[in-house]
């Protein structure tokens, strides 16, 4: 007997439900699949910040403000009283920064390196990690209005007919394999969207 790795199991049950999706005419593609730790670590580092997490003195004990990886997270002349050119709020140059080291939208994130492990500062050691980093998640982009919306019993039961789950309730477009459940898709069906999908590719 062969057993897929996980990320494959994932990728191919995604890809099933893309199919379904391209079939019936909803534009569906996946975003993002592998995330590496320094990029989760810098994401998740710069959530924590933008949602008050981490203390500023955490922020001002780093070495030249910066953690391990070389971000910096922090500048002395930020600080109050340190002259002509301190900004007005220390918090928001703190802010600021951060979101331009963080994705595009400031979105919940989770860490890419263990909770003991040094490249994690100034992060909270309890954010747990991320399941990008072993291709446990996949972001998919996937217009939900077609579905009548992200949440929509439609949409859930969609996701759940393909054997995934949406444990990260603030985010629509985050599936993981659900392990307690299989692909709840009759042959006959997948066969169908397989090739509904090829005939608008190849009209
Ligand atoms: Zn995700």
């Amino acid at each position: 007997m062969v057993i897929l790795p996980e990320p494959l199991r994932l990728k191919l049950r995604v890809n099933f439900l893309i199919l379904h999706l391209r079939g019936q005419g909803i534009p569906c593609w996946i975003q993002a699949h592998y995330r590496t730790p320094d990029r989760a670590h810098r994401w998740s580092t710069a959530y924590s910040v933008l949602s008050g997490k981490i203390n500023v003195g955490d922020l001002r004990c780093l070495a030249d403000g910066r953690d391990l990886d070389g971000n910096l997270w922090f500048k002395p002349e930020w600080a109050p009283g340190a002259g002509d050119r301190a900004p007005a709020n220390e918090f928001a140059a703190i802010v600021a920064n951060a979101n331009e080291l963080g994705p595009r939208k400031p979105v919940y994130a989770e860490e890419g390196y263990a909770s003991t492990d040094p490249r994690r500062r100034p992060n909270l050691a309890e954010i747990p990690i991320s399941k990008h980093i072993t291709g446990r998640a996949i972001d998919l982009n996937v217009e939900w209005a077609a579905l009548g919306g992200p949440w929509s019993a439609q949409a859930d039961e969609l996701i759940a007919r393909y054997g995934l789950c949406r444990p990260v309730t603030s985010e629509s477009w985050h599936v993981e394999r659900n392990k307690a459940h299989g692909m709840n898709v009759p042959l006959r069906e997948l066969f169908v969207a397989i090739w509904k999908y090829l005939l608008r590719r190849f009209k």
